[in-house]
């Protein structure tokens, strides 16, 4: 008998942050990007023996911040652990990371997939460092080492086993880096390693409550890579156990060009790291005064400024994202709105996200572009006085180019709408007698005609005819 089951995908992530600090974890030595290699690498980023670690102020601070932003427990009393493992990359011989008593416990993240809302736990956060850098491909015969990452400041986010999808997954790296950079603790920047996740990926019969072994697949640095990776693994397991074949828990790389996943190691190889705290810092005691003055220098973060926009101004979910998506543009935009209440949010996000960030994005606003300017432009719109076409078409190149009063450039550009019930009920007589088979037709039953006659009105006033007006006119003419 041909039997089918319907499987789920249940997976968790493990997100590394790169913090921007202009200084590493436990030394001076610069972070910079992209420097020569081993030029940033001091005595302690080197290990020499006898040299001691001391923690940095930003990297707790930064910590605290994400924590306070995803609603986690800060923990008052945390800790660093020695990691241990052999790798060539790691000069210590172990990595200073927190084990025991991470410093932000629990909390969720918020975010959109697909139109709805989403959220998923957190397990915790906590400190640590990078690695240095192997770079394997250089030589047949030798791999090279670049330890100017070796001691960099990460954040690691262990998330609850909560996605099902790579959608889910995709959508919240996405949102994950903005929050970060909305925060300033990290550029973001997944081309450069900023941030890296290691996907856990299991899959299960629908219905049942229980965790299959899983597949972690390591070191992805892009949320599309991250979704191609998932897919992968769960047609991949889904068909093992169609076939009756069990899943054994190991560790997998993503192959970016073949877009597949393939074994790395069992978990039989799996690593004994034998942590231990970390005698040579002291434990990070937080207090409720610097916790209070880190929340209390929190921005808008990217939800709450979806909510305003969604519900307060009633913006699409499609505006509201492009706005949103930078930081200085969401800020702008809405202390915009405050400041100028008799403009309808949706005119004003229709102009900025068509006109406004691409002549930015393209360097060709001055400086002289104050924002009375902006607003003169939308109110002639919103009060009728120029229909929003030729606004844009006409007018708006001319402002750009010299940032001036707006209603005086309109009228020298004899662009001012006409509002003239009389005239526009003149032209329109005018079209109907002119088009005697179209008014037949519409009169039959073709009733899409009547934008054929609105044309004609607005080809006749040579555009200033206020369309409205027009279109009403028509349909008190026409008997409607
Ligand atoms: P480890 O310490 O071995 O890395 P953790 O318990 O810390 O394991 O889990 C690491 C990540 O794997 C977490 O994000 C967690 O949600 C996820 N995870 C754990 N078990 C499963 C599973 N069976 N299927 C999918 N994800 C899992
Ligand atoms: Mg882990």
């Amino acid at each position: 008998m041909d039997q089918t089951t319907d499987y789920e995908a249940v997976i968790g992530l493990e997100v590394h942050i790169q913090l921007q600090t202009n200084s590493k974890a436990f030394c001076s030595d610069s972070t910079e990007f992209g420097s020569s290699p081993n030029t940033q690498t001091s005595i302690v980023s080197l290990a020499h023996p006898g040299t001691l670690p001391r923690p940095n102020k930003k990297q707790v601070e930064y910590a605290i911040r994400l924590g306070l932003a995803l609603g986690c427990e800060i923990n008052h009393n945390s800790y660093f652990d020695r990691k241990h493992y052999f790798y060539a990359d790691l000069p210590k011989g172990f990595q200073t990371t927190q084990d025991g008593a991470p410093i932000c416990i629990g909390g969720k993240v918020t975010f959109w997939v697909e139109g709805e809302m989403k959220s998923i736990r957190l397990n915790h956060i906590h400190m640590e460092e990078d690695a240095g850098k192997s770079l394997h491909e250089m030589d047949s015969d030798f791999s090279f080492i670049d330890l100017n990452r070796a001691g960099i400041p990460l954040l690691e986010m262990v998330t609850e086993p909560d996605f099902r999808s790579g959608e889910e997954v995709y959508c919240f790296i996405n949102d994950l880096r903005r929050l970060v950079r909305f925060l300033e603790i990290s550029d973001g920047n997944m081309e450069e390693g900023s941030l890296r996740c290691d996907c856990n990926i299991s899959v299960r019969p629908k219905g049942q409550s229980t965790l299959n072994a899983r597949c972690e697949v390591k070191n992805i640095n892009s949320a599309r890579f991250a979704k191609r990776a998932i897919e992968y693994e769960i047609e991949r397991q889904t068909g093992m156990m169609e076939k009756g074949h069990k899943i054994q828990q190991e560790t997998r790389e993503f192959l970016t060009d073949q877009g597949v996943t393939q074994a790395l190691r069992s978990k039989e190889d799996a690593h004994d790291y034998r942590y231990f705290p970390e005698p040579d810092i002291l434990p990070i005691k937080i207090t409720t005064a610097q916790l209070d003055e880190i929340r209390s220098s929190l921005p808008t973060l990217p939800n709450e400024f979806r909510r305003i926009f969604l519900e307060e101004f009633d913006l699409t979910f499609d505006d509201s994202e492009i706005i949103i998506e930078n930081l200085s543009r969401a800020k702008y935009f809405k202390s915009f709105i405050k400041r100028n209440p008799s403009i309808p949010p949706k005119l004003a996000a229709n102009f900025f996200i068509n006109k406004w960030y691409p002549a930015e994005d393209a360097g060709e606003i001055s400086t002289a572009f104050e924002e009375k300017y902006i607003t003169q432009f939308l109110e002639l719109i919103e009060a009728g006085l120029i229909a929003a076409s030729i606004a844009y078409q006409r007018l708006w190149p001319e402002l750009i180019k010299k940032p001036q009063d707006v209603l005086p450039l309109c009228e020298r550009l004899n662009l001012v709408q006409s509002n003239d019930q009389d005239e526009i009920e003149n032209l329109a007589k005018e079209v109907l007698v002119e088009n005697p088979d179209q008014l037949e037709k519409y009169k039959n039953g073709k009733k899409g005609i009547l934008t054929f006659f609105m044309g004609q009105v607005m080809r006749k006033s040579k555009g200033k005819a206020n369309p409205e007006m027009a279109r009403k006119t028509l349909e008190k003419l026409l008997g409607d």
